[in-house]
């Protein structure tokens, strides 16, 4: 074999494992989705992930992130959930503006919305969160999660993916001005998670409100407090957004119709685990007994509907024993 005979300096090996490898990095990094910025008002932009839930065929973009470009610079609410996705969500801000990065502001620490933190901080980005946010780190929820994307997404989250914590963790509302712009963030939480943030632009009438409302599609509920939730979507409705930019499907220039459907759907599960929880019927017999068509033909049903139902069976029989 030629190969044999005129065996390559150790050098040139080297140089072509370094290219091969540099190769396939850039593969992994260029096969994401395409993303599109939608600009949504003079300022604020978003890019819009798959309805479903996170898997290999969406590549993780199943979730929205949005930024807003001021004077001086630019603002980014959530990074997507892989971090190629956040490289991409990068290059998407690079298509309309140059300005730096200067702060990530996180809704809520869900695996869908902050793995791709890794390219902003590469930046010099700072990243805010709600200080409810460190009980996820705590818990060793943040790591069974890891766990389970470096499985179900790999190769886009894989050994080397690191979870990144905030730099700035805030204990309440807080209102900042940048660039010309004054920026509002409010906490709602806990609702969808303990620690869920909206931020809205006050001269553009824009709010990005992560997960508290998921339009056009059924909410992953788990265990999530459905009560407050519900008088989350009531504050969401009287801060009377223009537009609202939501961490899953379409955004919003209706809020109060878009925002009914969910809060229809967390009436209607605790409505009737509720009444099974008071009847005493097993989880089973009640999912199985529960007429679900006004809502099954919505995207993420297949995915979602039987683990919200047992989280809102095991959350209202906490709610009937503390009464
Ligand atoms: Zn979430």
């Amino acid at each position: 074999m030629a190969c044999s005979r005129f065996p390559l300096p150790l050098w040139l090996r080297a140089l072509a494992a370094l290219a091969a490898a540099m190769l396939s990095l850039g593969t992994v990094a260029q096969d994401v989705p395409p993303l599109t910025p939608v600009q949504v008002s003079a300022h604020a932009w978003y890019v819009l992930g798959d309805a479903g839930m996170a898997s290999a065929a969406n590549k993780g973009f199943n979730s929205n992130a949005g930024f807003v470009v001021t004077r001086d610079s630019v603002i980014v609410i959530d990074a997507l959930g892989t971090p190629p996705l956040g490289d991409a969500l990068l290059a998407a801000i690079r298509q309309v503006s140059s300005k730096p990065v200067k702060r990530v502001i996180l809704t809520h620490y869900h695996a869908d919305h902050f793995y791709g933190l890794a390219a902003f901080k590469a930046t010099g980005a700072e990243v805010w969160a709600h200080q409810g946010g460190k009980e996820y780190f705590g818990s060793g929820e943040a790591a069974a999660r890891l766990a389970q994307r470096q499985k179900d997404l790999f190769p886009w989250v894989d050994e080397h993916t690191r979870l990144i914590q905030a730099d700035g963790w805030l204990d309440g509302d807080t209102r900042f001005e940048e660039g010309g712009l004054h920026f509002r963030v409010t906490l709602l939480g806990p609702a969808h998670a303990p620690e869920d943030l909206v931020v809205t632009v006050e001269e553009d009438g824009v709010v990005f409100c992560g997960d508290i409302l998921f339009a056009g599609r059924i909410p992953f509920v788990g265990n999530a407090d459905s009560k407050r939730w519900l008088a989350a979507i009531d504050t969401l409705v009287g801060l009377q957004p223009r537009v609202l930019v939501t961490g899953h499907g379409r955004h919003s220039t209706d809020a109060a119709a878009d925002l009914r459907l969910t809060r229809d759907y967390l009436l209607y599960l605790r409505e009737q685990m509720g009444k099974a929880v008071e009847e005493m019927v097993p989880f089973d017999e009640a999912y199985a007994r529960t007429d679900w068509r006004r809502f099954s033909k919505l995207p993420a049903f297949e995915a979602a509907n039987r683990i919200n139902a047992y989280g809102s069976y095991l959350t209202l029989e906490r709610e009937s024993l503390a009464r």
